[in-house]
C-alpha cells in the first residue's frame, strides 16, 4: 500500500474527484465553478505540465519536447509529474483536470488514491467544433478565449501580458475532427473503468449552464459533511 494511500484512508471524509471531457466541452469553468462552490482544490494537468517545463524539472523537459510537436505527453513522463503533487495534496479535497487522459493513467492513479467520483462531460460534435473554431489561446499561461462568448479586451491579445494569442493548428476546422475522434477512442476506456467502479456521472448538453445545475446537485449529495472538514484543513 502506497503511504499516500494509507494517509488518504486515514483522511477519509476528504473528497477526490476527476473530471473529463474532450476539448471545448466547458471543462475549465465547470472546474473553475465546483472548486468555488465547493472549497475543493482545483488541480488542472495542464498547469502541472507548464509548471514542470518553467521550472526545467526532468519530467518537465521531456514534457516539452511532446508539446512543441502538438502530441500528448506520453503516460509514463505524466504520471512521474503528477502523481508526487497529488501527494503533497494529501490534506485537501480535491478535483483533478486533464488527468487521467488515458487507461494507463486511469490505473497509475487508482494504485495511488480512492476516487468518490468521476464527472464525464457528453458535448455533442457540432457543438464542440463551434466553439473550438473561437477558440485562441495563450500558450504560456494555458489561458483560454473564445471569440463569440468570452473575447480578450483587444481582439488578438492576451489581457493579462500583453502577448499575441493563437489559434492552435488542432483546433483548425481541418484538424478537429480527427481529434475529437481521437479523443472519444482513447476516453471510451477510461469511462469504462470509472463506470465497472460505480463512480462514473455523465452529463449531456449543449450549454455549460445547463449542466452546471446538475453537477452541482450531484455534489452536494456527495460532499455534505466532507466538505467543512476540507475547508478546516485548507486553513491550518
Ligand atoms: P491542457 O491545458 O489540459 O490542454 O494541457 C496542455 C498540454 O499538456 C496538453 O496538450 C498535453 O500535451 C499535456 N497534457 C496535459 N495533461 C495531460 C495528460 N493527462 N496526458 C498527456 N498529456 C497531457
Amino acid at each position: 500500500m502506497s503511504c499516500y494511500r494509507q494517509f488518504s484512508e486515514e483522511m477519509s471524509k476528504l473528497f477526490r474527484a476527476v473530471i473529463m471531457g474532450p476539448p471545448g466541452s466547458g471543462k475549465g469553468t465547470i472546474s473553475e465553478r465546483i472548486a468555488h462552490s465547493f472549497g475543493l482544490k482545483h488541480l488542472s494537468s495542464g498547469d502541472f505540465v507548464r509548471e514542470n517545463i518553467a521550472a526545467k524539472t526532468e519530467a518537465g523537459v521531456q514534457a516539452k519536447t511532446y508539446i512543441k510537436k502538438g502530441l500528448l505527453v506520453p503516460d509514463h513522463v505524466m504520471t512521474r509529474l503528477l502523481l508526487p503533487r497529488l501527494e503533497e495534496m494529501t490534506k485537501y479535497s480535491w478535483l483533478l483536470d486533464g488527468f487521467p487522459r488515458t487507461l494507463a493513467q486511469a490505473k497509475a492513479l487508482n494504485s495511488a488514491c480512492d476516487l468518490d467520483v468521476a464527472i464525464n462531460l457528453n458535448i455533442p460534435l457540432e457543438t464542440l467544433k463551434e466553439r473550438l473554431r473561437h477558440r485562441w489561446i495563450h500558450p504560456p499561461s494555458g489561458r483560454v478565449y473564445n471569440m463569440c462568448f468570452n473575447p480578450p479586451r483587444v481582439q488578438g491579445i492576451d489581457d493579462i501580458t500583453g502577448d499575441p494569442l493563437i489559434q492552435q493548428e488542432d483546433d483548425r476546422p481541418e484538424a478537429l475532427v480527427a481529434r475529437l475522434r481521437h479523443y472519444k477512442d482513447v476516453a471510451k476506456p477510461v469511462t469504462d473503468f470509472y463506470k465497472a467502479k460505480g463512480i462514473l456521472y455523465t452529463f449531456s448538453d449543449t450549454e455549460t449552464d445547463r449542466i452546471w445545475p446538475n453537477i452541482s446537485t450531484l455534489l452536494n449529495t456527495k460532499i455534505p459533511t466532507i466538505q467543512s472538514d476540507a475547508r478546516c484543513a485548507s486553513t491550518h
